[in-house]
């Protein structure tokens, strides 16, 4: 499998190169030259098997074609285990109503999804670096989670330094005491005098200078790196299997969005062959894609016209992945041309274009929803089902239950309501919370650097700590 960029300026390159890569050098992101189909056959042999790694096996050798499978094996073994994840089911499935069953993805050290992807890329990265006898250093930006995720998954690992920018003080006490209190060497934590934008933007600005990117072996573990969008498609595949019977069955599946990495995966999931019938895309009071989805129009804002939200970790302004998404449908050409509009303009609009006249065919649909929404929505999950929900997922639950079908309505569970207690106090005063892993994280002596939003000051800390 060779890999091309989204806007078709690339060689065609080998699944390593471009996990270690990530932005392509025209600026678009990597995509497989061909999505791989899954018979019917295929899929009744996935259903009976037994473990989370070996499935992840199956799937990841279509993808990783440049890497022996013995080796994924290993290495698929040593991320999705009971000793990383608090199950050894790697994820779990809890019915909330009547065909409504939230599929949790939260399991694993930092309590949310994005330890699915990252548990793997801890172990691929210095598997990779190995093998090409290299060192990366990851330049990553956060708004709390991802971060979080990309720092438990890489300390103490061989080959590799994490300098990882967050929002200064704009993200809970226990996502920043998560980030904050690793003290490993290879971990550099820089809290950023700005928004979850600004850090993305400062890690584009690095990556959009090639020189220095080469100097200093700069890589990716944001959302945009494909190695995280094939560790999302395998709990798409997983989840499906644990929530129904057959292979006959169709669910939609409800995603809490904010990059359109976990959405884009499922996009890809069902592309492969995967019975999905709708994806139902969640965004929070930043709405950038709800406003794509209704109207045809898609325009990232000013990170400053970000708003602080109770579900923080999908504050954003622009979703990087969505331009996978254009690619699929438009082709690379004119993806090309659509992000240079964006370039010149703010913003492109489709809605006379003929794509947007197909637009039932792909069957997405999206909503939103405010703080009220999803306090309401956690109250209301807990009365009738006893179960706790954080407010990402209730941002899901709550654009979901306008779109219920006779199908079963997956709804990914980001995150463990325990990492956002504070706001479920808010819904469910006495809910039933063991705080003792809460409270003693964050006692912890924390390590951080503030820096001024300054690209500058970015580069000459990379040129004086790293190398
Ligand atoms: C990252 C994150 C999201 C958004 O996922 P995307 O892949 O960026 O769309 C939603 N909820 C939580 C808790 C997250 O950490």
């Amino acid at each position: 499998m060779k890999y091309i960029s989204t806007r078709g300026g690339d060689a065609p390159k080998s699944f390593c190169d471009v996990v270690l890569e990530g932005l392509c050098r025209d600026g678009g992101l990597a995509m497989p030259e061909s999505i791989p189909q899954i018979p019917r056959e295929t899929l009744d042999q996935w259903r009976k098997i037994e473990r989370y790694s070996d499935l992840a096996v199956e799937i990841a050798s279509l993808y990783a074609t440049d890497i022996p499978r013995e080796d994924l094996k290993k290495m698929m073994d040593r991320a999705y285990n009971g000793e990383n994840f608090a199950v050894e089911s790697i994820i779990t499935t809890r019915n909330i109503a009547n065909n409504v069953t939230i599929l949790g993805l939260s399991e694993g050290p930092t309590f949310a999804f994005k330890d699915m992807a990252m548990q793997f890329l801890g172990q691929l990265f210095p598997y990779i670096l190995e093998k090409q006898n290299k060192t990366l250093n990851i330049v990553g930006a956060t708004s709390g989670d991802t971060g979080s995720s990309a720092i438990h998954a890489m300390k103490g690992k061989p080959r590799i330094n994490v300098v990882m920018l967050s929002p200064y003080n704009r993200m809970s006490a226990f996502q920043t005491a998560q980030m904050y209190s690793v003290q490993d060497e290879n971990i550099h934590n820089i809290a950023i005098e700005g928004v979850f934008d600004d850090c993305q933007d400062l890690v584009k600005a690095l990556n959009n200078d090639i020189a220095f990117k080469e100097k200093h072996h700069l890589g990716a573990v944001n959302s945009i790196n494909f190695a995280r969008i094939l560790a999302q498609i395998i709990y798409y595949f997983r989840g499906y299997f644990m929530a129904t019977k057959s292979n006959d069955e169709k669910i939609d599946v409800v995603v809490p969005s904010g990059n359109f990495g976990n959405i884009f995966a499922g996009i890809m999931a069902r592309k492969m062959g995967l019975p999905i019938h709708k994806l139902i895309l969640a965004t929070n009071e930043n709405n950038v894609l709800d406003q794509f989805f209704k109207t045809g129009i898609y325009q990232p804002r000013a990170s400053k016209e970000v708003h602080l939200t109770s579900s923080p970790s999908m504050d954003i302004a622009k979703a990087s992945n969505f331009e996978r998404f254009i690619y699929l449908l438009a082709g690379s050409d004119k993806t090309k041309a659509l992000w240079q509009e964006i370039e010149e303009k703010g913003f492109f609009d489709l809605s006379k274009d003929p794509l947007w006249a197909e637009r039932a065919m792909w069957n997405i649909e999206s909503g939103s929803s405010s703080h009220a929404d999803r306090i309401k929505t956690i109250q209301a999950v807990f009365e009738n089902s006893g179960e706790l929900i954080d407010p990402h997922t209730a941002d899901g639950v709550f654009v979901g239950s306008h779109y219920l079908d006779q199908h079963i309505q997956l709804c990914l569970e980001t995150a463990k309501p325990i990492k956002f207690y504070e706001t479920i106090k808010q819904a469910v005063k006495d809910a039933p919370f063991d705080l003792t892993e809460v409270t003693r994280i964050e006692a912890l002596p924390q390590k951080k650097e503030v820096m001024a939003n300054n690209v500058t000051l970015l580069r000459q800390f990379i040129e004086a700590v790293l190398d």
